[in-house]
């Protein structure tokens, strides 16, 4: 069983007009794409690639089908740019993390191809679970560069694998062991060239919610310069896998499976240098088959069913989302139905004689008994009382005449007073026709 919360946020930075990167974030499927190559060849790259890879991958949510859907988005990127001369030469990276079901329980599967890396936070501490492939980290690699003459090589982001420059490339994919409280961060260079390492484990370490840390980082990065687009992915492990047989599993120590065409990080930093982007195109490895048991179509199906059961999971988590959702449209509806209501009840006027010793014909606004739990409201006294009504009028005063407005209730009894046989005021009524806010009979 796991669970997973997440935030992304991306931007063009400073300095740049274009922003050439991707952020891919849905339920089990994560990913940044940096795209590269002239006019809207960037662009388009990271764009067809992180298309290509989501749709690859839903149709075979496994570990398998994250390294097919590398390998798709790569394929769908070279053959975009050999379609078009402006497109020609474009390229992009891809870091990815997907949640997957094996026959051992939950995985997140990583993957990467370029110099867009994932980190994880555990304990506080923030470890690059990925390998750049670029000249300067092969430098470093063969040992004839330090890490720190890495950082700042003219040639460290010249890179040796990228999507969409080949029909084929390598593609590093190993999985690790969702632990409940791991936090996992893909992101591009425009991050990691601005931001340093322990600057980025903090702000992971100090805010809790994904959303939040991913717009700070990326605020960060344009705060330090801006000098290149700047995206972030930020996956928090809510419910992790229980420890396995084996031992409790940390995310980064034991749990690192190589699995399929490329190899773990470590290895690969090895291997790099030997690495070309055109190699051919491998069989599956057997130890993924492996995985799926003696009956590989079985276990695939198996997968496929356990699969589907961690997104019905992880869709539950978006219920309270949902409800609130719901809420706030009910409570639109309401507002809007209270403003109708309103409206009818403050458009509604009529003119009613009231009863009693000290009844006068008086102007009222809104709904004679009221309505819908609103009052009426006296808006004026006109002072005109019974014994001054004729005959003729006075069934229907004291019953309540409707008038549409108030200009046309005061039409009405000013055809009161002038109707034929209106008689005179009582000596003691001091008041015509006066609005209810003002002071009257005073002296
Ligand atoms: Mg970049």
């Amino acid at each position: 069983m796991t669970v997973l919360r997440s935030g992304s946020a991306t931007d063009v930075g400073r300095v740049r007009t274009v922003n050439e990167d991707r952020a891919l974030e849905s339920m089990t499927l994560f990913a940044v794409a940096d795209g590269m190559g002239g006019h809207a060849g960037g662009e388009v790259a990271s764009g067809t690639a992180i298309e290509a890879f989501q749709r690859e991958f839903s149709r075979q949510p496994t570990v398998a089908g994250l390294t097919a859907a590398v390998h798709q988005a790569n394929r769908s990127v070279y053959e975009r740019s050999l379609e078009d001369a402006e497109l020609r030469g474009m390229g992009t990276t891809l870091t990815a993390a997907a949640l997957v079901a094996t026959d051992e329980g939950d995985r997140l599967a990583l993957a990467n191809v370029g110099d867009s890396r994932s980190y994880v936070l555990h304990d506080g501490e923030l470890t690059q679970l990925s390998h750049d492939h670029s000249v300067a980290e092969e430098l470093v690699d063969r040992g004839e560069l330090s890490e720190a003459e890495a950082a700042v090589h003219p040639h460290r982001h010249i890179l040796t694998r990228a999507l969409g420059v080949s029909s084929d490339v390598d593609v590093d994919i190993w999985q690790v062991v969702p632990t409940a409280g791991d936090r996992y961060l893909l992101c591009s260079d425009g991050l990691t060239n601005e931001v340093p390492e322990p600057r980025i484990a903090k702000i992971l370490a100090t805010t809790a919610d994904p959303q939040e840390a991913a717009d700070t980082l990326v605020r960060l990065a344009n705060e330090n310069g801006g000098n290149d687009n700047i995206t972030v992915v930020v996956l928090d492990v809510l419910i992790g896998e229980e420890a396995s047989a084996d031992g409790a599993a940390p995310a980064v120590a034991a749990a690192v499976a190589p699995v399929g065409v490329g190899d773990a990080p470590g290895a690969a930093r090895r291997t790099v240098a030997s690495a070309v982007p055109t190699a051919p195109e491998r069989p599956e490895s057997p130890t993924l088959l492996g995985r799926a048991g003696s009956d590989a179509a079985a276990g695939m199906r198996a997968m496929h069913a356990r699969a589907s059961e961690v997104s019905d999971r992880l869709r539950s988590r978006r219920i309270t989302f949902r409800v609130l959702l719901f809420v706030l449209v009910l409570a639109a509806i309401a507002a809007g139905a209270y403003i109708a209501v309103r409206w009818y009840v403050d458009s509604s006027y009529f003119v009613k004689l009231t009863s009693g010793a000290q009844g006068q014909v008086e102007i009222f606004q809104g709904r004679q008994g009221g309505f819908a739990g609103i009052q009426p409201k006296v808006v004026e006294r006109t002072g005109i009382v019974a014994s001054q009504i004729p005959n003729y009028y006075l069934g229907f005063v004291r019953a309540g005449v409707e008038e549409p407005s108030l200009k046309a209730a005061r039409r009405y009894v000013a055809q009161l007073r002038a109707a034929p046989g209106f008689g005179p005021a009582p000596t003691s009524t001091t008041t015509t026709t006066a609005p209810v806010t003002t002071t009257t009979g005073g002296g």
